[in-house]
C-alpha cells in the first residue's frame, strides 16, 4: 500500500489520533499551522476532491461534522476556525488520499495567499 494515509488506518504508521469511527480518522498534523491543526480522513482512500462520487456524498459530510464536532471538543467552535482542502498542485496538495484540515486557537487572515 502507496499511500501513507491508508497506512495510518491501518496502523503501519501510528497517527496521533484525535478522533477515529467506523467511516472516519482524525489525527494530528506532524507540521502545524495553527495551535490545533487536525487532519480529518475518510477511512476509504479517494485521491482528490476530483475524485468524490455520487456515493461519497454521505462520507464528505462526516468529514465537516468531524471538523465542527472537534471545533466544539477542543474549544474554539464559537471563536472560530479555519477548515482547508487542498486539491492537486495548484492547491498544494501533498498528500492524495482526501484531507480536511482542521486549524484552530489563532486568527486566521482572508483572502489566503
Ligand atoms: P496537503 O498539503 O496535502 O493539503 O496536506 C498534507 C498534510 O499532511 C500537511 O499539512 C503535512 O504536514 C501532513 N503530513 C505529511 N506527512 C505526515 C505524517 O507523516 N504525519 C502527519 N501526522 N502528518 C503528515
Ligand atoms: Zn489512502
Amino acid at each position: 500500500m502507496e499511500c501513507l494515509f491508508c497506512k495510518m488506518i491501518e496502523r503501519e504508521i501510528e497517527p496521533d489520533v484525535v478522533f477515529e469511527d467506523e467511516h472516519v480518522l482524525a489525527f494530528n498534523d506532524i507540521n502545524p499551522q495553527a495551535p490545533t491543526h487536525v487532519l480529518i480522513i475518510p477511512k476509504k482512500h479517494i485521491s482528490t476532491l476530483n475524485d468524490i462520487g455520487s456515493d461519497d456524498l454521505t462520507l464528505v459530510g462526516r468529514l465537516q461534522h468531524t471538523a465542527a464536532q472537534l471545533a466544539k471538543k477542543f474549544g474554539f467552535a464559537e471563536d472560530g476556525y479555519r477548515i482547508v482542502m487542498n486539491c492537486n498542485d495548484h492547491g498544494g496538495q501533498s498528500v492524495y488520499h482526501i484531507h480536511m484540515h482542521l486549524m484552530g486557537g489563532r486568527r486566521f487572515s482572508w483572502p489566503a495567499g
